[in-house]
């Protein structure tokens, strides 16, 4: 396994890093104390990134993106998780690789437009009873003629009120169980969609999180993304990535980052005479956030070689969701103990880290569902236990 970069690639972090801390790092603070971005910063952030090439990285050069492989992708991400969601979506853009499934008309309607950052979009699949058990929704669309009529709801749609067009799950055939359920490219303009409540979270703040409402909205057969009955193994394949990407990797560069801010302070700060880094227990809490943020960042990148080498990564996407969801709670419970009541005060960012960093575990699959996919791989086949990698080495 290689994970060395290309001198572009590093060129690239480089850029990125420089263009997080002089144009977003200087906006965090505004959004968090209004709790939104305002829309000339939002676009000007958006013009200076794409500018640089730095909009939809995550999107194959074949459809307008910069075409980078899993490894990479990650190394991206994981600078994204130095800044806070808002910021990275308007600078950088949410393009989910569902709409990769789109057919040539819907490539022109809604993913290269998304590209080019003209438009953009939300999934929509939680409802307000079937959250975790994504397979019992109760959304339907029901085929009349050439068109599908959709019914239902759904809630919890991040960037729902700035986003103009949602990839919305429906059940198309309700006695075929999983098997019965679609993906639909649905506009927020149609004629019975309606966005209900902006549902407020802990942190995030800037995101919307909506609820969403359909009745009877009317969909042309070309909204289909995907084959009729297969929109629970795309949901399940393209929320993969999101997972390693969006959560697992942004989550490692969160921890890195904080961590970073505490390496600083506890050299700073003294109490008692002497700085905080010098007494043991701080020492202790610094070195299991150092060894926290490597043992994440070593599985997220050994998950992302396993998907560019085409084989199957879910069980190490899995593993990456809860190890690295979980290591930067730590992390940032551990930045706020070391901050003392800086760490609790809004003057400093760490409890903003604090707040985000939550969600981690809950979203994209909550950890216990994460461990029963491990766990039910491990004991089917010894899953990721036993790889061919490992042959001769570990059994
Ligand atoms: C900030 C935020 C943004 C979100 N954005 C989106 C979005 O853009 N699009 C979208 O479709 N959804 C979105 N969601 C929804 C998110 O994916 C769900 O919240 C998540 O899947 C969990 O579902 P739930 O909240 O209904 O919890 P539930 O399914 O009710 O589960 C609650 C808890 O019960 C436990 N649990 C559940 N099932 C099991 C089990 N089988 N075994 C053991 N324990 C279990 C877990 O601890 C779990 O956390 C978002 C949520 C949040 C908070």
């Amino acid at each position: 396994m290689d994970f060395s970069v290309s001198e572009e690639m590093e060129a690239l972090l480089a850029t990125i890093r420089r263009f997080i801390a002089n144009e977003l790092k200087p906006l965090e603070q505004e959004v968090e104390d209004s709790g939104e971005l305002a829309p000339d910063k939002a676009s000007e952030i958006f013009k200076k990134s794409q500018a640089l090439g730095l909009y939809a990285m995550n999107v194959p050069e074949k459809f307008g993106g910069a075409g980078l492989n899993a490894v990479e992708t990650m190394l991206v991400e994981e600078q994204f998780g130095h800044t806070t969601d808002i910021l990275v979506r308007r600078a950088f853009g949410n393009v989910y690789e569902a709409l990769f499934a789109a057919n040539e008309l819907q490539q022109e309607r809604w993913l290269r437009p998304c590209v080019r950052g003209e438009r953009t979009c939300s999934i929509a699949i939680t409802e307000p009873d079937a959250g975790s058990d994504a397979a019992k929704i109760k959304t339907t669309a029901l085929r009349d003629g050439n068109s599908w009529i959709l019914n239902g709801n759904k809630h919890f749609i991040s960037d729902g009120l700035f986003s103009d067009f949602f990839i919305i799950s429906a059940v198309t055939n309700p006695s075929a169980g999983s098997k019965g359920i679609s993906l639909f490219l649905v506009d927020k303009s149609l004629d019975g969609l309606s966005v209900g409540k902006d549902q407020k979270m802990m942190g995030l703040r800037g995101t919307s999180h909506v609820e969403l409402f359909f009745d009877n909205v009317v969909l042309g057969s070309e909204a289909m993304l995907g084959d009729e009955g297969t929109g629970f193994t795309q949901i399940l394949n393209t929320l993969g990535r999101v997972r390693l990407a969006q959560v697992g990797a942004r989550a490692v560069g969160k921890a890195s980052h904080v961590l970073d801010l505490v390496l600083d302070y506890a050299k700073d700060r003294k109490q008692f005479g002497q700085s905080l880094g010098e007494f043991q227990m701080v020492q202790q809490m610094i070195a299991d956030s150092v060894i926290d943020v490597n043992a994440a960042r070593t599985l997220l990148l050994r998950a992302a070689w396993e998907i560019d080498q085409g084989r199957d990564a879910r069980d190490w996407i899995a593993m990456v969701k809860v190890h690295a969801a979980e290591a930067v709670g730590r992390v940032v419970d551990r930045a706020v103990q070391i901050f003392g009541g800086m760490g609790y005060c809004k003057e400093l960012s760490i409890e903003r880290y604090y707040r985000d960093a939550r969600v981690s575990r809950i979203y994209d699959g909550a950890s216990e569902i994460h461990r029963i996919v491990i766990a039910r791989d491990a004991l089917r086949s010894k899953g990721a236990l036993f790889d061919s990698l490992a042959t001769g080495g570990w059994r």
